[in-house]
């Protein structure tokens, strides 16, 4: 199937475009962006003037950051389009729910991915703990924010979530492994005094059966990165590193048998082909949910300002 990419940037370059060229599912018939193209791509600076020009292009993956996102979708789908949205989904819940209303309506294909729930051992870890009774979950994400978003402004700005851009990764992993629902009781939100979005942030949760689940996110982390998620169960603990790519039981490393972080992408464009062959979506929006209360529940703190 031929597909159009939305917004060259750093993820498109990183991950979509190696992605679509070594699928057999896909062909990367057009780019769109103001700045950015693709070797060998037919390229456009205008949406509508693509949407317009390539009918035959049936798929758009959405690549831009999350506040001018929305628009985009939004004329996707009432092109017709089959749509693939980069987390998080929407730059707030209610247009996450307009686009579902709206696929719903034209009859296709919605994908909100999740690219972490793709990363090796997080299939694994759900299946490891489905049967058991879970006391505790601690989640550490604490990464260089100078490293990984250098010089990108929209990120601290409102809709771009601050250390919820990393954090609501690991709150989709959350809300793929655990067997039970969890909702949000009380958070802080550290903000630099020149930003509108949180640097940091903690949080606490209500868990059915009384486990205590709490994540601290902190784009302050100079030195090693740390993507962790620990849980305490009745049959020992089981953490998850790098970002699900490596999983530990009871001090017993497990590996991959495919490739860890590098196949999230990969596994993103499969379940997309999958998704538009039988004509269903795929939008959950749990790990949204929770950094929506986050904001709405959330104690701020004002801490020192922050320059790239
Ligand atoms: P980015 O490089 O800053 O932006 C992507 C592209 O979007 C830009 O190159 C720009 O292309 C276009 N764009 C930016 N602002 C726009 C606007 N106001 N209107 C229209 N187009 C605009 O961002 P990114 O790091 O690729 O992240 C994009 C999305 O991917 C985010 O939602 C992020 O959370 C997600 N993501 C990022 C990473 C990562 O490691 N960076 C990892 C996983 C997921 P033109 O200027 O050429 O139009």
């Amino acid at each position: 199937m031929d597909i159009a990419l939305v917004g060259i940037g750093k993820i498109a370059v990183d991950q979509h475009v190696p992605a679509i060229n070594a699928s057999p599912d896909w062909t990367l018939a057009a780019t769109v962006s103001r700045q950015g193209s693709v070797d060998g791509v037919d390229s456009y600076t205008d949406f509508a003037q693509m949407l317009a020009e390539r009918p035959e292009i049936r798929v758009v993956s959405l690549c831009l950051p999350p506040v001018p996102r929305f628009g985009y979708a939004a004329a996707a789908l009432a092109a017709g389009r089959h749509v693939m949205l980069e987390k998080p989904p929407g730059a707030s819940l209610s247009e996450c729910h307009r686009l579902i209303e709206l696929a719903r309506a034209q009859g296709v294909t919605l994908y909100a991915t999740w690219h972490s729930r793709e990363a090796a051992m997080v299939a694994p870890a759900k299946a490891w703990l489905t049967d058991k009774t879970m006391t505790r979950m601690t989640v550490t994400w604490k990464e260089d924010v100078r490293r990984w978003h250098p010089g990108q402004d929209w990120i601290w700005e409102p809709g771009g979530l601050g250390v919820f851009d990393p954090g609501i990764n690991a709150l989709s992993i959350v809300t793929e492994i655990l067997p039970d629902p969890i909702h949000l009781t009380a958070a802080t939100l550290e903000v630099p005094e020149n930003k509108q979005g949180p640097i940091a942030a903690s949080l606490r949760f209500a868990h059915p059966k009384g486990a205590d689940v709490s994540a601290v996110f902190d784009w302050r982390q100079d030195g090693d990165q740390t993507w962790t998620i620990e849980v305490e169960t009745d049959a020992g603990t089981l953490a998850l590193h790098d970002g699900g790519a490596r999983m530990v039981i009871n001090g017993q490393e497990h590996r991959a048998e495919g490739p860890t972080l590098e196949g999230e992408y990969p596994r993103l464009y499969a379940n997309m082909a999958g998704l538009v062959a039988t004509g269903d979506s795929d939008v959950d929006l749990a790990p949204m949910r929770h950094v929506a209360d986050a904001f709405l529940l959330g104690r701020r703190e004002t801490v020192a300002p922050f320059h790239d």
